[in-house]
């Protein structure tokens, strides 16, 4: 069991930032519309994430670390209409097998209950007071899993990893309030405004704000949101593209391509625009079960998507607009 647990956790939680996408999903996933991370040393000594959500139930505490528990999907049916970020019920088990885990929740203020965990085992369970809202803390990852741990790279690889995360789920839940420190040095803070322009200012500069343009499209199975830069504001990587269906952050070529496309002769070669793109569509077409982390999907209907997509772009950036 130990060692199933400790593959499994090797598929999802591949270093420091995948522990901290997972737990800010759960808080997401929680309805936390604030949600602070504290990491030490990259989260290599230390994560912790509190979340002023739901909370977790004392019946359901233990259980929430068991390989393969979920509270949020009931039925197989469920699998092909995804609305919650986690549906897997493997994170917290994962987490749990490779590192040192102390958790406090409460589903009201007053008696919550704190779990301590090590190597996947139940260490102490016991009521103590809390606030309303989740408190994790992740210690010594990989501290049993020596093989595991060779494969993280230096502090600042770990930490820009992070961040990359941190950045993408606060534009992609601009209504949440976010803070992110590393060793108590604040580098991301958002004021949970609900605006995403706002939210981009609040993550990138003012500067950068003003050369962004809104982006709209839609037809009659996918809407699209989000703001585009100016083709004048370029980056080399094209991580500064960002693509969310549903509000999942996803890795997409196909749609990447499309939305370059839409710049056409405008951008030189291999630079990239700053996008955030908000994809809604029915969950019944996205297939989100294809990769542990649930970062690649599989679209039904991905072409009249694309084509949607620059479309949208090439509205955008309509002489008149630059
Ligand atoms: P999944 O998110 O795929 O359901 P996880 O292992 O991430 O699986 O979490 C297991 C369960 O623990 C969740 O289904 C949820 O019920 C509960 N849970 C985890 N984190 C939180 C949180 N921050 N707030 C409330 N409930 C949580
Ligand atoms: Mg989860």
């Amino acid at each position: 069991e130990q060692l199933s647990n400790q593959i499994a956790a090797g598929e999802v939680i591949e270093r420091p930032a995948s522990v901290v996408k997972e737990l800010a999903e759960n808080a997401l996933d929680a309805q936390a519309t604030q949600i602070d991370i504290n990491v030490v040393d990259a989260g290599l000594s230390k994560i912790t994430i509190s979340d002023n959500g739901q909370g977790i139930p004392k019946t359901q505490v233990a259980l929430a670390f068991l390989p393969h528990t979920t509270s949020k999907i009931t039925s197989r049916d469920d699998l092909f209409r995804v609305h919650s970020l986690g549906f897997r019920g493997e994170a917290l088990a994962s987490i749990a097998a490779v590192a040192k885990v102390t958790m406090l929740t409460a589903t009201e203020s007053g008696l919550g209950t704190q779990i301590d965990l090590a190597g996947g085992q139940v260490l102490a369970q016991k009521s103590q007071t809390s606030r309303q809202g989740t408190f994790i803390s992740v210690n010594d990852l990989f501290y049993n899993t020596p093989a595991r741990l060779k494969y993280v790279k230096s502090v600042s690889t770990e930490l820009a990893h992070i961040a990359d995360i941190v950045n993408r789920l606060a534009l992609a839940h601009p209504q949440t309030a976010w803070t992110f420190a590393n060793n108590g040095n604040i580098l991301l803070k958002t004021s949970g405004s609900g605006d995403l322009l706002r939210t981009i200012t609040e993550i990138y500069s003012i500067s950068i704000g003003r050369q962004m343009l809104p982006l709209k499209g839609h037809d009659l199975d996918f809407q699209i949101n989000g703001f585009v830069s100016l083709p004048k504001l370029t980056r080399a990587s094209r991580n500064y593209v960002s693509l969310f269906i549903n509000g999942r952050y996803v890795k997409n070529a196909a749609l990447t391509k499309a939305l370059i496309a839409g710049y056409g002769s405008k951008l030189m070669v291999g630079r990239y625009p700053l996008a955030i793109i908000n994809l809604q569509m029915d969950p019944f077409l996205v297939d989100v079960n294809v990769h542990p982390t649930k970062q690649e999907v599989r679209l039904s209907k991905e072409d009249a998507l694309g084509q949607l997509l620059t479309t949208s772009v090439l509205n955008t950036l309509q002489p008149q607009n630059l």
